[in-house]
């Protein structure tokens, strides 16, 4: 079915082809090539992390997470109950298990007041979600991770070039996932990178990633042979990608610019609507930037949200609701998720709906958006 005006549309900035055509002429289109370390590079200036390394997804990052983490079956991690499926799975597929939290009712990430009493001895990593790319309450974070000796493992998938008082997101962490998957705001169809800022996790990081071997070393000649010498899998993400990647990152000022004025526009124009309607828009407290990744409303009731979602379509736009608790879930409740027990996650899963947003989205076809549901 197409849309007069859609969810998200994958956009090119420019120089996607031209680069792609670069790396045929070069003629590595395997990972870690030429493009793949211009990614990595960008994104560790950028950010200020130790290392980047490029993942064939986001999940793929997360999943090395895990595997760097060493987790023990039994191992607990923390995860909030509003999430994607991976930012947990990743840790159950290690064997560990997963303790859901709750998240805040003002920015949806998880509550930080509600982790002391889930944390066990069994405890060993926190997963937050920067969800919608406003960061987590990270002072926090951080101070609990210190005191009970716990890894901090950011899922930054919304975040990227987001920051905290400061400080850009993705470097807080022992280790950070982003995801380029084409629904987020830089993307190469399917792709991601894991962060490290541990130093001591880099070079384990680049064998894991590298299906157990030391390969990489290999090729910068710091030995003389490879071969199998750990755990791992294959996540390296190819340079026909990382060419298309390069050329979205090397455009991020114009893209986080033109989402900014989206984002702007959105908030601007349903003001009055929201209040009247008693519907709450996205909150980003002062102390930090968010990263434009999307615009959501939330309806006082389930019933309206979905009335509101009906509304759209009929006017030819596609609006779509977000995670489902994961506590709700199936597998959740193979690790004692139940109803009541996320009560917020629960709430604003039923009353949130994301409204079309993606970078190269026309001002008129905003101004329709916004017209339609002022007239709902
Ligand atoms: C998109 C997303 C992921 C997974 O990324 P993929 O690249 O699709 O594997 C993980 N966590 C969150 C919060 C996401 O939105």
């Amino acid at each position: 079915m197409s849309w007069r005006i859609p969810f998200n549309r994958p956009d090119l900035t420019g120089r996607e082809l031209v680069y792609i055509q670069e790396a045929l002429a070069e003629g590595q289109l395997s990972g870690d090539g030429p493009f793949g370390k211009r990614c990595e590079r960008i994104l560790e200036d950028a950010l200020g992390v130790e290392r980047a390394l490029l993942t064939t997804s986001g999940t793929h990052a997360l999943e090395l997470a895990a595997l760097l983490l060493e987790l023990e079956p039994g191992d607990e991690v923390i995860v909030p109950a509003f999430t994607f499926v991976t930012s947990a799975s990743a840790f159950a597929l290690r064997g560990a298990k997963i303790v859901f939290a709750d998240v805040r009712p003002d920015t949806l990430n998880v509550d930080e007041r509600l982790l002391p009493d889930l944390v066990t001895g069994r405890t060993r990593a926190i997963v937050p979600v920067h969800y919608a790319g406003v960061a987590c309450e990270l002072d926090a974070l951080t101070e609990l991770a210190a005191k009970r000796d716990l890894a901090l493992v950011e899922d930054n998938a919304h975040g990227l070039f987001a920051s905290y008082r400061g400080r850009p997101l993705g470097s807080f962490g022992a280790l950070a996932a982003q995801s380029f998957h084409e629904t987020k705001n830089f993307t190469c169809g399917e792709g991601g990178a894991l962060l490290v800022n541990d130093p001591g996790l880099v070079q384990r990081a680049e064998i894991l990633r590298e299906k157990g071997t030391d390969r990489k070393q290999f090729i910068e000649g710091r030995v003389d042979k490879y071969t199998w010498v750990d755990l791992g899998s294959s996540y390296v993400l190819s340079d026909l990608q990382a060419a298309f990647l390069a050329a979205q990152l090397e455009s991020r000022d114009a893209v986080q610019g033109a989402r900014e004025r989206l984002w702007n526009a959105y908030a601007a124009g349903l003001g009055d609507w929201a209040a009247r309607r008693g519907a709450q828009l996205p909150f980003v407290p002062p102390d930090r930037e968010q990263s434009y990744h999307m615009f959501f409303v939330l309806l006082p009731t389930g019933e309206e949200r979905d009335a509101l979602a009906a509304h759209l379509r009929e006017r030819g736009i596609l609006s779509v609701f977000h995670f489902l608790p994961l506590t709700l879930s199936r597998m959740g409740e193979r690790f004692g998720g139940r109803a009541g027990q996320c009560p917020v996650a629960e709430d604003v899963s039923e009353r949130l709906l994301r409204l079309p947003f993606f970078t190269s989205m026309s001002v008129s076809d905003q101004g329709d958006v916004i017209e339609a549901i002022e007239a709902f």
